[in-house]
């Protein structure tokens, strides 16, 4: 993964993200802080059943803890929670101790933030809407 395409991916998340606002109709709602750098996200999901049918975020942060809530948004609905839960395992393996070339394909885009591991002082960045989301869902 080039650091081109990364600074790319991360500078289109900021500039055009796709889920940064408050959805219509959610019924959870958290905020996630990470006081070390100053990012906040308050995020939203809304759950018909055991499925995320919609969900948004609102925030402000440095680039990597905003594009990372985007791109996490972008996965996660339409999916189950079981299926959100086990992607934010493997997010946070991959920044932690990294994984297969096969886990980091069902990370999709996700997976460009696997440079963040050699960065310590943004690690919490970019796990910061991952730990929200798992915070929310019980887990
Ligand atoms: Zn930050």
């Amino acid at each position: 993964m080039s650091n081109t395409l990364y600074n790319e991916i991360i500078n289109e998340h900021n500039l055009r993200p796709y889920h940064k606002q408050a959805p219509a109709e959610s019924d959870l709602k958290l905020e996630g802080v990470n006081p070390s750098c100053g990012d906040v996200i308050t995020l939203y999901l809304k759950t018909d059943g055991d499925v995320i049918t919609d969900g948004g975020y609102e925030g402000d942060g440095c680039a990597i803890s905003q594009a990372s809530a985007d791109i996490m948004l972008d996965m996660i609905i339409g999916k189950s929670k079981d299926e959100a839960l086990h992607l934010s395992d493997l997010f946070m393996r991959m920044i932690k101790e990294g994984i297969s070339e096969e886990e980091k394909d069902e990370l999709m885009e996700a997976g460009i933030l696997e440079s963040v591991s050699h960065m310590p002082a943004r690690v919490k960045c970019a796990v910061l809407g991952w730990r929200t989301m798992r915070e929310m869902l019980g887990a």
